[in-house]
């Protein structure tokens, strides 16, 4: 049980002597608020101290003195002094496997430029369309003298909706037309075995049968299927004061998973079953298939399914705050990892290559509601490096530009 530790007896003539040694003019120093005067709460072992209050000894809880800043507003800046590498370019050429971005005729002068300076020589539109629409991106990359450094995936019929008996005969004949237009992969959407209903109301899920000739096609066309699967673990859970996604999760009402009927395990099992059935489709799991958080897992994910490679999109923050562990992992698997982005902004990129190629300890991430916590770096070998920037990805992805790269 919780119960006032200092009586108010005792707290006034702790504050009596704080005045004291301030001296009659002293006028309180707000930066020394707390500790003695304050009032603290005694707690048992293991319970967590009442909303308002901090833990300040082994079972004492304390209130600030002064009303404490929000979550938004509070932003401590790190006192610690050590060397800084940032690095806006990438030390080799890089394939951005997972971006929404494509040229057009107004942005293409600038995107060139932008890429070349990040050192990023592919950028692959994973939003590529399909039918007309994916014929016609293709017609218009190949029409610009910067032919081999775009590429773009198809996308399923309909986005998936409304499948009934018969679409995965469909979708396939029109993954395969998608192909011959220029298409060098599938990218399947998170919406498609989360929310998307069939044409009979119910969920579709990644692993239904009915989807089973799109993946034999992608198999014998020689092409990836990047899939994006649930999102973050913490999305599906509730929203609490225990939640590391707290802020982003108030922020965007669209990423509030645990209000969905369906689980994060429920997904990733469909999803591994899926991995499991087509051993003859190579996929890519997007965003490390959320197992980031859980190299553990992420590794059994892999040694599992010899058919799967994952991709780094938007989990930066959490190989950064294990660089040690992502280190070890990055070099075990150095073969089944591809880069990849996701939001295509620049000034975002070097962020990447500092975790990835730095050995810097404790600087910002870019996002201060995905993290509420510094990055380090994982200090890569060379070799690793190449694999993650573009190697993986041309053996992976055979329909990328396969010439003029590094050895
Ligand atoms: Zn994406």
């Amino acid at each position: 049980m919780r119960h006032i530790l200092l009586s108010s007896i005792a707290a006034g003539l702790l504050a009596a002597v704080a005045v004291a040694q301030q001296g009659p003019a002293g006028p309180a120093n707000p930066a020394r608020g707390g500790g003695r005067g304050g009032r603290g709460v005694e707690i048992p072992r293991g319970e967590e101290c009442p909303a308002g209050t901090t833990l300040v000894r082994v079972g004492t809880c304390q209130a600030p003195e002064f009303p404490p800043p929000s979550i938004v507003d509070y932003r401590p800046e790190s006192s610690l002094v050590v060397e800084q590498h940032p690095v806006p370019r990438a030390k080799f050429p890089v394939v951005d496997i997972h971006s929404h971005t494509g040229p057009t005729p107004a942005t293409i002068a600038s995107l060139i430029a932008q890429m070349d300076g990040l050192n990023i020589r592919v950028l692959n539109n994973l939003s590529g369309g399909s039918g007309d629409a994916l014929a016609q991106r293709v017609k218009y990359i190949k029409s610009t003298p910067h032919a081999n450094r775009f590429t773009v995936f198809a996308n399923g019929l309909n986005q998936f909706r409304s499948v009934a008996p018969g679409y995965g005969r469909t979708a396939a004949a029109q993954l395969e037309a998608d192909v011959k237009n220029g298409a060098v992969g599938l990218k399947i959407f998170k919406e498609t075995g989360m929310d998307t209903k069939k044409a009979d109301g119910t969920r579709l899920a990644i692993n239904d049968p009915e989807l089973s000739p799109i993946w034999e096609t992608a198999a014998r066309l020689n092409i990836p299927v990047i899939i994006h699967t649930a999102e973050p673990p913490e999305f599906f859970e509730p929203l609490d004061m225990h939640n590391e996604r707290w802020l982003e999760l108030a922020l965007f009402n669209n990423r509030r998973r645990y209000l969905i009927p369906v689980s994060f395990e429920t997904l990733a099992t469909e999803r591994d079953d899926l991995f499991k059935k087509h051993p003859k489709t190579r996929f890519i799991s997007a965003h490390f298939g959320w197992h980031a958080n859980d190299l553990g897992r992420a590794a059994r994910l892999l040694d599992a399914h010899p058919n799967v490679v994952l991709e780094l999109a938007a989990i930066l923050y959490d190989i950064g705050r294990q660089p040690r562990a992502a280190h070890d992992f990055f070099v075990k698997y150095q073969d089944r990892i591809l880069f990849g982005k996701d939001t295509y902004a620049p000034e975002e990129f070097p962020y990447y290559w500092r975790v990835l190629e730095t050995r810097d300890e404790y600087f910002d991430y870019y996002r201060d509601y995905h993290a509420f916590w510094k990055l380090y770096g994982m200090d890569l070998p060379d070799e690793v490096l190449k694999k993650l920037y573009y190697k993986n990805a041309l053996r992976v992805v055979p329909g990328l530009p396969q010439t003029g790269w590094p050895k």
